[in-house]
């Protein structure tokens, strides 16, 4: 599965995208990831970007489209990706268009994650990501907890951290070129038949259904409200099978015992299963 993660900054991109992850086991590739690590290592790339990324600007496309070719022709992108924060411009996205016909490995969908811009403000003041691992935290909306707030790589508590370019005057830098450079995307991929657009202004584990229903995916750690209606369904479902299974037992057992009186439809009806009858038995006698 190939798929494109379109939302401003704060929409929930790299969240959604690590429980992608999860379920489907495809890699995430997120360019500003690539790109803080590209800084972080202090290697040329990370150089040149540093300044654009400080001041919310988009890095060259050059310098983006090297960096995503090269990710793109690893090897666990073979089985699919997750790309996250980009394309970012018009002319990344016709690139990347030209980059998947050469590696002949088409988009199979786009999903715009859709937030009100006051909300996106709202989310990035609370967002935090562990300093080791890198696993994204919103301490107002998935504070680190439970099984989450153990860091695989260390064994200890997260180390959160706050990004340099979360504050206030670079995050409004960025949710402008967002509406500028990144917006026209969505009738880009729109165009192409490939947007969907979900409602992302809900709690996490709410977008993420939505995100695996938009991508046909079926929801491995199931959202625990969604879980619990998935049980009761099951439970209704089997019902009827049961009791079934108990009348065919009932009939059986008359037919048993007077072979005169049995009907048409006890005739023609295949002899019940071994265990339907056994478990029919026991309900019966349980319930006495
Ligand atoms: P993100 O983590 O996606 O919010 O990206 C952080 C910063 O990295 C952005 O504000 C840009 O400066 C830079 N960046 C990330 N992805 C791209 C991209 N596709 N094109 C240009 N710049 C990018």
């Amino acid at each position: 599965m190939r798929i494109v993660l379109l939302g401003a900054p704060g929409s929930g991109k790299g969240t959604q995208s690590q429980r992608l992850v999860e379920r489907v086991g495809i890699p995430q590739i997120s360019t500003g990831d690539l790109l803080r690590e590209a800084v972080a290592r202090g290697t040329e790339l990370g150089r040149q970007a540093k300044e654009a990324m400080d001041s919310g600007r988009l890095v060259e496309d050059s310098l983006v489209l090297g960096m995503i070719r090269e990710r793109l022709g690893e090897p666990d992108a073979r089985r699919g990706f997750i790309l996250d924060g980009f394309p970012r411009n018009l002319a990344q996205a016709h690139a990347l268009d030209r980059l998947l016909e050469a590696l002949k490995q088409p988009l199979d969908a786009v999903v715009q994650l859709e937030v009100d811009s006051r909300e996106l403000v709202r989310r990035i003041a609370g967002r935090r990501s562990c300093a080791d691992c890198g696993r994204v935290f919103n301490l107002l909306t998935s504070p680190p907890s439970g099984a989450r707030a153990v860091c695989p790589k260390t064994g200890a508590p997260h180390r959160l951290m706050q990004r340099p370019d979360d504050n206030e005057a670079t995050v409004a830098e960025r949710l402008r070129v967002y509406d500028e450079k990144t917006r026209p995307l969505i009738d880009f991929y729109r165009a192409r038949g490939l947007l969907q657009v979900i409602d992302a202004e809900a709690a996490v584990d709410e977008v993420t259904a939505r995100l695996a229903q938009a991508l046909r995916v079926p929801a491995l750690r199931a959202p625990k409200r969604a879980a619990g209606a998935r049980r009761g369904a099951a439970k209704r479902a089997r019902k009827p099978a049961k009791k079934k299974a108990a009348a065919t037992a009932k009939r059986t057992r008359a037919s048993r015992a007077s072979p005169k009186r049995r009907s048409t439809r006890t005739r023609r009806a295949k002899a019940p299963r071994a265990g339907a009858v056994r478990g029919a038995r026991r309900r019966k006698s349980t319930r006495r």
